[in-house]
């Protein structure tokens, strides 16, 4: 297959990060017999610096032309969240202009990453969540006002965005375990009543064999640590998303492992990238854990060109790697013993042959 990938490297770690994972696209290409052309471009603090825009406009028409766009991530030491211009306005935009609102933030425990979880191995065993975050809507878009001494965010859904997510969540639970959980705040807030009844909706009407629940999101949040073996895919509004798909960072040992998809209507390019942010306290280091954006790689093949045992066998390379004993600092119990980035990016690419030459 051809595919044109856009590859956003951004800020901090995210260039160290991003870099193993194009080893890994251009193995999976060389295993596979595929032609994955890897263009680049600037996003975030690097794109401030060197034409004063968080997202240019040769970026976006690359990512536009792409089948899909690989980001690092952006935000840098500089530019607090009063700077006119930020880092993070890149990705907002970027988000915006593909339309990706639906963002899929699996989460799984390795069992040889057991240890590097505060919540206990019984607690841990068996977690596989699937958090799907509306993306594009609710609070973070809404209209904001501020004065000297009063300020004010807009929450506001219609129908249709929940509709569109809900769908996308249902199908998903369809070819897990068949189980979803709405998440919402239903008791106060009119924004969640609506939610809740355009997902009950769908579900029942599109997705007889989809069992659905119901949550508020502060009992989500105590459930999620208490047993979160027992979630299989969640779907909640933008806001809520956001925290929870954080929370579940403890479930997969470290915010490093974690990758994410975000997903517009079929045929337009997905955004693919690690949960985590820059990371400039460690950034320049070679420590961080490129785990994160491997996974998003995964994603990438299955959602957005449909290389089904392409995506199995990075995740199957990932936890080869794991088993080995490949671990970056934040993940591994002897610090005296933790890999680099790029060792990382040497084991995965290592169990990819293996597991192709064993096929
Ligand atoms: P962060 O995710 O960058 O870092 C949080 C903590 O986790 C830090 O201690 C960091 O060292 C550690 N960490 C993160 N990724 C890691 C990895 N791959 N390996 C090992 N350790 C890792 O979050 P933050 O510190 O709140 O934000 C830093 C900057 O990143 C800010 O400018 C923020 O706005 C931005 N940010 C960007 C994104 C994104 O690009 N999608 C997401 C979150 C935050």
């Amino acid at each position: 297959m051809k595919a044109l990938i856009a590859l956003l490297p951004g800020d901090g770690i995210g260039p160290e990060v991003t870099a193993q994972a194009a080893r890994v696209l251009a193995e999976v290409a060389r295993l596979h017999g595929h032609d994955f052309e890897l263009r680049e471009a600037l996003v975030g603090g690097v794109a401030i610096d060197r034409t004063g825009v968080p997202l240019p406009a040769e970026t976006i028409a690359l990512c536009r032309d792409a089948d899909a766009v690989l980001l690092g991530a952006v935000g840098g030491p500089r530019g607090g969240p009063t700077e006119p211009v930020r880092p993070e306005q890149g990705l907002l935009a970027l988000r915006r202009t593909l339309g990706v609102f639906a963002n899929l933030r699996p989460a799984a425990m390795h069992p040889r990453l057991m240890g590097a979880s505060p919540l206990k191995p019984a607690v841990l065993r068996g977690v596989d969540v699937l958090v799907v975050r509306e993306l594009t809507g609710g609070i973070y878009f809404g209209e904001k006002r501020r004065e000297p001494d009063w300020a004010e965010d807009l929450c506001a859904y219609s129908a249709d965005e929940i509709a569109r997510v809900v769908r996308v969540a249902a199908t998903l639970a369809k070819s897990r375990k068949g189980r979803l959980t709405s998440v919402d705040k239903a008791n106060v807030l009119e924004t969640s009543r609506l939610w809740r009844e355009v997902a009950t909706r769908v579900v029942h009407e599109d997705f007889p064999g989809v069992q659905l629940d119901h949550q508020l999101v502060d009992s989500c949040a105590l459930r999620l640590l208490q047993k979160p073996s027992e979630y299989d895919v969640i779907v909640t509004e933008n806001l809520f998303g956001d925290i929870l798909s954080d929370l579940t960072a403890v479930l997969g040992g470290s915010i490093g492992m974690l990758p994410s998809a975000s997903l517009g209507e079929e045929g337009g390019p997905g955004l693919y990238e690690p949960v985590h942010g820059s990371a400039p306290d460690i950034a320049g280091t070679g420590i961080a854990n490129p785990y994160g954006a491997i996974g998003s790689v995964a994603l990438l093949l299955r959602h957005s060109l449909h290389l089904e045992a392409e995506a199995a066998a990075v995740e199957a390379a990932i936890a080869a790697a794991l088993e080995s004993g490949a671990l970056t600092v934040d993940v591994s119990d002897r610090d005296d013993r933790a890999c680099k980035t790029a060792e990382i990016g040497d084991a995965v690419v290592h169990a990819l042959s293996l597991h192709k030459e064993t096929r």
